[in-house]
């Protein structure tokens, strides 16, 4: 069982999701024993062990997390993805080696609870090859280097436990965000470098249960920040990985990972 914590500057505001709860930044749970024994990325000897060591624990049930970092994941473990449909829950890819071609062995996890594909140019048919997957159980989806517009967003809403999404790029407009204001999961969202205007505040006011906005290299107008405040009192949010004034939960600044 993945234990997630909600989105937020405290654990005191943590809520549970079903059975689980989600974080506010991906990375706040404490490594699995399978991530520990990745913790030396730059020999790749020593990478290749991890990933075996990793996959035994999975096989094991010992753990629940495969993390990939220091090097792309390569084609053959990236093929080997599918047969570990169970025990993994999170797949954490710290430096590439997944494109739109290659996305259909992720998409075959059913199991996945939270994924993270950090320096991978996925675009929208890559999301949606993902999205066609079936992935009941997927909570959390961080493509920070992604390429993904309004239609691959539209996809997302195939996923039913979606909660918590983080993209970036500038090709993240306002009909991205009028798409991710539709994903009724959707609880926490954090956007880095996107080219919004004003608009897009007011389109995400109605997203029906986003609880927490990080929002990093966009600068908007006063106004339209008040706007979405008086349309959502209690939303969290952070800008440029400060805590905003108007939020009213105090606490020391901090950015999601
Ligand atoms: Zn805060």
């Amino acid at each position: 069982m993945v234990v997630l914590l909600l989105p937020g500057c405290t654990k005191q505001t943590a809520s549970p999701v079903g059975s689980t709860r989600v974080a506010a930044s991906d990375s706040a749970k404490a490594p699995s024993p399978g991530a520990i024994n990745n913790a030396s990325p730059n020999n790749a000897t020593v990478g290749k062990s991890a990933w075996q060591s990793q996959v035994a624990a999975l096989r094991d049930g010992q753990s629940d997390t495969l993390r990939v970092e220091g090097h792309p994941i390569s084609a053959s473990e990236l093929t080997e993805l599918e047969q570990l449909d169970g025990p993994l829950e999170q797949l954490l890819i710290e430096a590439g080696g997944v494109d739109d071609s290659t996305m259909h062995h992720i998409a075959a996890v059913k199991s996945l609870v939270h994924l993270r594909l950090r320096e991978c140019p996925i675009s929208d048919a890559g999301l949606e090859t993902l999205t066609a997957g079936d992935l009941l159980q997927l909570q959390i989806v961080n493509i920070p280097q992604g390429l993904i517009t309004a239609r691959g967003i539209e996809s997302l809403a195939q996923l039913p436990s979606l909660v918590q999404l983080r993209l970036g790029g500038r090709q993240v407009d306002d009909s991205a965000v009028s798409a991710i204001a539709r994903l009724s999961s959707l609880r926490s969202l954090h956007l880095i470098g996107p080219a919004l205007t004003d608009n897009a505040l007011a389109e995400l006011s109605v997203s029906p249960r986003l609880s927490s906005f990080y929002l990093d290299d966009c600068p908007l107008s006063d106004s339209a920040w008040e706007a979405l405040f008086a349309a959502k009192p209690k939303l969290h949010v952070h800008i440029d990985q400060q805590h905003h004034d108007r939020d009213p939960q105090s606490h020391e600044p901090r950015g999601a990972q």
